[in-house]
């Protein structure tokens, strides 16, 4: 299915999220601030558990990665050496009549302000770092940035790694965090935005070894693109030339994911080479070079680094789970997500609830299953059909009913959010039954 320029299946989404609690737009009473978002109580569980498979796959199911979280406040000297100083930049063009700013290469010929038809300025850089002044303004302040990738918090952490764990190479650090960029023209909900999630790690090899070691990586980002549900149809590779590659890249693939709005970049995969490490021993004056045991070399790693945006995860994971059906007669709206990363996994119901012993025993079921699977959720509210398709509207793979045949044989209803059929199934099974597959 083509989703380009789909934009009712975009407001629906951004409707969803708002209305049942995955994302709202940030400081909304005060009109909002342009480029941020919050994650409401769905929406944080959501990030949360592709957080966590993340994690878990690339960091704590491996021995040769290191996790870290570094500050987000890193002084001047860090992005003058990384280079961001001076080439984090989008071009820029002002509207002279009303000061609104556009992306110089989004204007596709346009030469009026497209607000108020004022005329547009000659084309400018602008840097996307987030400068922070830092100290207090009477003993004079310091100039530091947020920053604007995550990348440098390994570097400048990489002899520190290595002076405490003696890794061998090949090893990685990895960190997920927040990273920040001032956008000029922040657009396309969760796409284009001034803060947000990534998760990242540079992966330390020897230089000879960076073509196996990028295919590899390469693979590795497609099992998970797997692994959360996105269809391989949707995401597509694409080889960055060169003069649009970052600065300190020799090879760059994208994965893009056709979002209702477009093929727009998901997932990045770099070839950094050792330009990062390198820069940093200049401009601090500190050996950081790594003794090869293999060699018994002192040599500047290369690095390969792949980069996973993960509010971009949660709209494609959005726009791909979205799903319209009709059932039993009636249209319903449904969030199709893997079992893994559903913020709800079960819901538990009273068939009726002015029947005193059925809601006493549906809370009973719900509180035994709590201790095992705590992401769930107790109902009793309107009749079966609208809490059914309240759960369906949030993914819940799995709505529990206890009826009066509970009273007398202990089994409730399972109802499957896809399929919706139910089958009885004994309490003592419940657990088990509504266990998700585990990430691996
Ligand atoms: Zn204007």
């Amino acid at each position: 299915m083509s989703r380009k320029n789909n934009s009712s299946l975009m407001e629906k989404i951004v409707s969803l999220a708002k209305r049942r609690g995955f994302i709202y737009q940030s400081s909304e009473i005060y009109g909002g601030l342009a480029g941020t978002w919050d994650y409401g109580p769905l929406g944080n569980e959501l990030k949360h558990n592709i957080e966590q498979l993340w994690w878990r796959r690339f960091v704590s199911s491996r021995d040769d990665m290191y996790g870290i979280s570094s500050s987000v406040i890193m002084p001047e000297a860090v992005w003058r050496a990384s280079g961001h100083l001076e080439g984090f930049t989008d071009p820029m063009v002002e509207c002279e009549k009303c000061r609104r700013r556009f992306r110089a290469d989004h204007l596709d010929g346009v030469k009026d302000c497209s607000f108020c038809g004022g005329k547009l300025s000659a084309e400018k850089t602008f840097n996307l770092l987030f400068p922070v002044e830092m100290g207090s303004a009477v003993g004079g302040t310091t100039t530091a940035y947020l920053r604007g990738e995550l990348a440098q918090g390994m570097f400048v952490n990489f002899k520190n790694i290595v002076n405490s764990f003696h890794p061998k190479l090949p090893f990685g650090i990895a960190q997920i965090g927040k990273a920040f960029r001032n956008e000029i023209n922040p657009r396309d909900f969760l796409f284009r935005v001034r803060e947000f999630d990534l998760a990242e790690f540079e992966y330390f090899i020897r230089e000879s070894d960076w073509e196996q070691q990028f295919e590899y990586w390469r693979e590795q980002i497609w099992q998970w693109i797997d692994q959360i549900g996105l269809s391989r149809e949707r995401v597509h590779e694409l080889e960055v030339p060169e003069n649009d590659r970052a600065h300190y890249s020799k090879r760059t693939i994208d994965f893009e994911y056709d979002y209702p709005f477009g093929r727009k970049e998901l997932y990045g995969l770099a070839y950094r080479t050792d330009y990062d490490l390198k820069k940093h021993m200049e401009e601090s004056g500190v050996d950081i070079s790594y003794l090869d045991q293999e060699s018994n070399e002192k040599i500047i790693p290369h690095v390969i680094e792949p980069t996973f945006g993960i509010g971009r995860t949660v709209f494609a994971i959005l726009c791909e789970s979205y799903q319209e059906d009709t059932l039993s007669g009636e249209k319903r709206v449904f969030l199709k997500f893997p079992k893994a990363i559903a913020p709800v996994k079960a819901a538990v119901f009273p068939l009726l609830k002015n029947k005193p012993a059925l809601v006493e025993r549906a809370k009973d079921v719900y509180n035994m299953i709590k201790k095992e699977i705590p992401e769930i959720m107790f109902d009793d509210n309107g009749n079966i059909g609208k809490r059914y398709r309240r759960q369906d509207e949030i993914g819940t793979p799995n709505c529990v009913t206890v009826d009066f045949d509970t009273l007398e044989d202990n089994t409730v209803t399972v109802r499957d959010r896809d399929s919706g059929k139910q089958k009885r199934v004994l309490i003592s099974k419940l657990v088990s039954r509504l266990t998700f597959e585990k990430g691996t």
